[in-house]
């Protein structure tokens, strides 16, 4: 990523997020959360707790901005759940309180066949949608360009488990691929259309969480179902995206790196020294820092070692695999920042 013997001048955070994800020399690695680093003791600090900071803008922006004020972070990412836009196709969401996250209530599909599919009038303007693009507009304001502002909008993938539950999504995934193939062209401009708001909002890069993830479907599902799509959306949705998919995904990597995409947000149960091999400087990798485990449970220590993986293996952003645990303490989180600044020092 570096090259080498290149003195790269200084560089504010957005500066040097929006350059890894170009994979341009940065003047140090960026630390980025593609997904949500809310935690409890964050909501506390500033005062905005789940589950109103996922639907009142001012508490939205509050808590994101932490990530930047508090950890050290090079990137704010105001979209901690990943229900808004299911929301308000009309699922019901379970919201629970600050120590849980919000979720769908799968067991009460709204969609069973691909001709219920309905993209509402009020998909924008819906209080949960409207939230994240509201907070983006204040945290623009709020930073100006000094820090990457980054969006998220779910993918199609995602959101038919929603709407039509996991199990009978999956099921109709094995019998009829061409009815599968039709819904989930229709929901893809539900995809689009938050993405290029949030796009209009301010958004320096969209977050496009689509869980194909590597326990419930395989890499050549990846390829038969979702490539095209994910080539699409990078066409289509004029900022540096950030492909999220948890659990063990090398065996889709040679799949993800040909869609055009900035970045992919991978998992700690894919070695980075590998998956730089697998994706050969054709899309950035971010992520990685194991969640339920080292950030969860263990302390900076361990911490320290895995960003060092990372870096010793010149993955260009570092942060936290998937959203994190609501209960991580900031000492663990703040770690991630001070390592990646370290690293960079014992090498000058
Ligand atoms: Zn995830």
């Amino acid at each position: 990523m570096e090259t080498t013997g290149e003195v790269v001048p200084a560089m504010n955070s957005r500066q040097r997020v929006l350059a890894a994800l170009r994979r341009e020399p940065v003047d140090r690695t960026p630390v980025c959360n593609p997904t949500s680093v809310a935690t409890v003791e964050l909501m506390d600090l500033v005062d905005a707790p789940f589950p109103d900071a996922n639907r009142i803008p001012e508490l939205m922006a509050r808590l994101a901005a932490t990530g930047h004020t508090e950890l050290g972070f090079d990137s704010i990412m105001p979209v901690f759940t990943i229900i808004q836009e299911s929301s308000a196709l009309g699922c019901k969401i379970q919201w629970e309180q600050k120590d849980n996250w919000p979720t769908v209530k799968m067991r009460e599909p709204i969609w069973q066949d691909v001709d219920e599919i309905r993209i509402p009038a009020n998909l924008l303007t819906h209080q949960d949608t409207r939230c994240v693009i509201e907070a983006i507009k204040i945290l623009r304001r709020e930073f100006g360009n000094e820090v990457a502002v980054i969006g998220k909008t779910m993918g199609p993938w995602s959101l038919g488990y929603h709407c039509f539950g996991v199990e009978p999504f999956l099921l109709m995934s094995l019998d009829n691929p061409g009815r599968t193939k039709a819904c989930l062209d229709r929901l893809k401009e539900v995809t689009i259309q938050f993405g290029l708001a949030q796009i209009e909002a301010g958004a320096d890069a969209l977050t496009l969480p689509d869980h194909a993830t590597g326990d419930l479907v395989s890499g050549e599902y990846y390829a038969r179902y979702l490539r095209e799509l994910h080539i699409e959306f990078a066409e289509r949705l004029p900022v540096p995206l950030i492909l999220h998919i948890c659990g063990k995904t090398v065996d889709r990597m040679e799949y993800i790196a040909q869609t055009g995409m900035a970045a992919f947000h991978y998992d700690s149960k894919n070695d980075p020294a590998e998956s730089m091999r697998i994706v050969r400087n054709r899309i950035s990798l971010v992520g990685n820092i194991n969640n339920p485990e080292t950030l969860f449970s263990k302390g900076p220590e361990q911490v320290r070692r895995e960003v060092y993986r990372n870096l010793d293996a010149g993955v260009q952003l570092v942060g936290p695999e998937c959203a994190i645990p609501l209960q991580t303490t900031i000492e663990n989180l703040k770690e991630i920042s001070k390592a990646v600044r370290d690293w960079h020092l014992e090498r000058q």
